[in-house]
């Protein structure tokens, strides 16, 4: 058994439509434990480092502006296999490939809004989790990183 942590952001079009509770539903049901959570409206200067690595897409300055347009709804999952775990709950990137019955299926708006965020590795996970929480702002009873 492999218990994990992953990074989940609720992104703001999706705070804007009321669905946090439909997706707080699923992760929970899927024996995901939320161990933090926060609202915050991201910076500029924040969403630009968080996405770092798409900063020479050409979808970059619109994800950088669906990302600051409110607040969203920052979160650390955790469970066993969680960030596969997430994904799969998640579905694709483009909703339009996302499997029926997926958060992104269901809720997203465009390939760039599409409802929600979840780290992709360990390595991920852990540089998002110490981006936006503190050790003292996560409450875990299995496992101490
Ligand atoms: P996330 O990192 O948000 O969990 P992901 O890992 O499925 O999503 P990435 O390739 O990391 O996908 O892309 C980050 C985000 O950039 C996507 O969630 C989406 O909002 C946006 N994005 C990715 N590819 C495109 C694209 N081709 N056109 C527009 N927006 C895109
Ligand atoms: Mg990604």
């Amino acid at each position: 058994m492999t218990i994990e942590r992953t990074l989940s952001i609720i992104k703001p079009h999706a705070v804007e439509k009321k669905i946090i509770g439909k997706i707080f539903d699923r992760l929970e049901c899927a024996e995901l434990t939320i161990i933090g959570c926060k609202m915050l409206q991201l910076t500029l200067c924040q969403a630009r480092e968080f996405y770092a690595e798409h900063q020479d897409k050409i979808f970059f300055q619109n994800l950088i502006q669906c990302m600051i347009s409110g607040p969203s709804l920052i979160s650390v999952l955790e469970g066993e296999n969680a960030i596969q775990s997430y994904r799969q709950l998640m579905g694709a990137t483009n909703p339009i490939h996302a499997i029926s019955g997926t958060i992104r299926a269901d809720y997203a708006d465009s390939l760039t809004e599409n409802a929600i965020h979840g780290s992709d590795s360990s390595i991920s996970s852990t540089r998002e989790i110490n981006f936006f929480f503190s050790c003292y702002e996560l409450f875990s009873k299995k496992y101490q990183l």
